[in-house]
């Protein structure tokens, strides 16, 4: 039986909702639903547990490490919670737990900054970076717990408490990690709890926390933002994302297409900073929709715990619902297919790895978030031209510019309203390099230093060292 953890204990569970595990199809599980007063219980345990664990960073480096160990030693519990609830191949599930323990590690490991401003005479004034309070943590269901750890780890380490929550479509993992964390951290320090859009929402608009860090669609972000002014609660937003990766005519075509189409359909396609949009230039068109479709077709889609398997299903119903209609859509408004075309046949919610050629602006699988395996592949001429195209959404997550020259692709790369441009490569996310989304792909940043003080608040520091 999987159950919260509040107060550093499990709760009680009092309703349920259904897990569907993607690979058959089926409701496997049950997960607790949150009631209000559990969320009220859960924002009372992390607010008292503030006051004591604000006090001592080594004390709270001691206890991350000692997390970072608990959550290896129970790595394949959790891999298989995450293999059940979202299909994703075993070596893409087991990633996360040891995505979790490195993040712990990168965030016990540093130091938290304090600046002199003014050293003279008159004063010394330093600038320090106090606690928040309590975090109001939201995720999604594509990487349930890496994502949560790049919230808890820089959250615990600045010193606040955290209630989180994850996407009521993979709850599982989550609610074993949390059953970790009540038993290595002091109770009420992380409340993890589940439920539906309707408990998120109760978090944002809670007069506890003093920060919500949410990661999720544009659509909900904008929900969360406009809940969290009401009391100016600081907020972080990590949202869509509809990258494009531009080819330049010297790019090396072979390498990019497995480069490019592999971190496209990684996760089955389900992750914010993977190349949703390619803009091949006219003269080796052809080259490069080939080249797309030979990697596309050399990929496994498959059992989940078959090593063979690149691609596990969609993790999701509505979402294996809404590739399967974008590409229809697509196919039903000229485009080619280059491979793939739609769903496997049989149970689950497995879709064939898919590229669609000849296919332009004004079709939704160009101009809206796939979050799937299928990729438009778009034609340009000039490449102010492809800048332009690549810069005209309201995304700005990632983007890549691939050539031999590395230079010419720097400038134009730089050209990308985007929080994250890459040369040669794309989605590779280290701990200690910021991330973040231009336009409606966020606000605010998670990772690196920057992370870290995203869950503080800035405190001039002012001693007079004369009378004036
Ligand atoms: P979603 O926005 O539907 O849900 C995300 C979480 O928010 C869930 O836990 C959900 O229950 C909760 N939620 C929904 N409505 C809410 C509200 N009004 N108030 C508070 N919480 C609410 O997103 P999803 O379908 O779970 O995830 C896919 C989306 O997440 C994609 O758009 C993807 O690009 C984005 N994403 C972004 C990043 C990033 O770092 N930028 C990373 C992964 C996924």
């Amino acid at each position: 039986m999987f159950s919260m953890t509040i107060d550093g204990k499990p709760a009680e569970t009092v309703a349920t909702f259904d897990v569907v595990n993607p690979t058959s199809g089926e409701v496997e599980e049950q997960a607790p639903e949150c009631t209000p007063d559990q969320l009220d219980v859960a924002m009372a345990s992390a607010q008292q547990a503030f006051a004591s664990w604000r006090k001592d960073a080594d004390a709270r480096r001691g206890a991350m490490e000692d997390l970072a160990k608990a959550i290896v030693a129970n790595a394949d519990e959790l891999t298989a919670a995450l293999v059940r609830e979202s299909g994703k191949p075993v070596a893409v599930a087991a990633a996360e737990p040891a995505i979790c323990a490195t993040w712990l590690g990168y965030y016990a490991g540093m130091d938290m900054p304090r600046e002199t401003l003014v050293d003279d005479d008159t004063a010394l004034i330093e600038l320090a970076h106090r606690p928040l309070g309590v975090v109001a943590a939201i995720t999604p269901w594509n990487f349930p717990l890496g994502l949560a750890m790049w919230k808890i780890a820089p959250a615990l380490r600045a010193g606040n408490t955290i209630v989180i929550k994850s996407s009521p479509f993979t709850p599982l993992a989550s609610l074993i990690m949390g059953r970790i964390m009540g038993e290595v951290l002091p109770p009420g320090v992380v409340n993890t709890i589940t439920g539906g859009d309707a408990l998120g929402a109760a978090m944002t608009s809670h007069r506890v926390p003093r920060k919500v860090s949410f990661t999720g669609s544009v659509a909900a972000g904008k929900k969360v933002a406009v809940s969290s002014a009401a009391d100016l609660k600081r907020v972080t937003l990590e949202l869509g994302g509809n990258d494009p990766a531009i080819l330049l005519e010297d790019a090396d075509v072979p390498d990019a297409a497995a480069k490019l189409l592999g971190t496209a359909f990684f996760n089955t396609g389900q992750a914010c900073a993977l190349p949703k949009r390619i803009f091949a230039p006219t003269a080796r068109y052809d080259e490069v929709v080939e080249a797309f479709a030979a990697v596309a077709n050399s990929l496994r889609v498959g059992d989940p715990y078959d090593e063979a398997t690149n691609l596990g299903p969609l993790s999701t119903k509505p979402q294996y619902e809404r590739v399967t209609e974008l590409v229809a859509d697509a196919i039903s408004h000229g485009a080619r297919v280059a491979a793939g075309g739609g769903p496997v046949d049989g149970p689950g919610f497995f879709f064939r790895p898919t590229v669609l050629a000849d296919v332009s602006e004004g079709i939704r699988i160009v101009d809206e978030e796939q979050f799937g395996p299928a990729l438009p592949i778009l034609r340009y001429d000039d490449i102010d031209d492809a800048v332009q195209r690549a810069n005209d959404t309201e995304y700005g997550l990632c983007g890549s510019v691939w050539s031999a020259d590395a230079d010419r692709a720097t400038d134009i790369a730089e050209r990308l309203e985007v929080g994250t441009t890459f040369i040669n490569t794309h989605a590779i996310l280290p701990p200690s390099v910021q991330f973040g989304g231009a336009k409606s792909s966020g606000l605010g940043v998670e990772n690196g230093l920057p992370g870290l003080l995203s869950f503080t608040e800035a405190q001039v520091v002012h001693r007079a060292r004369a009378p004036r």
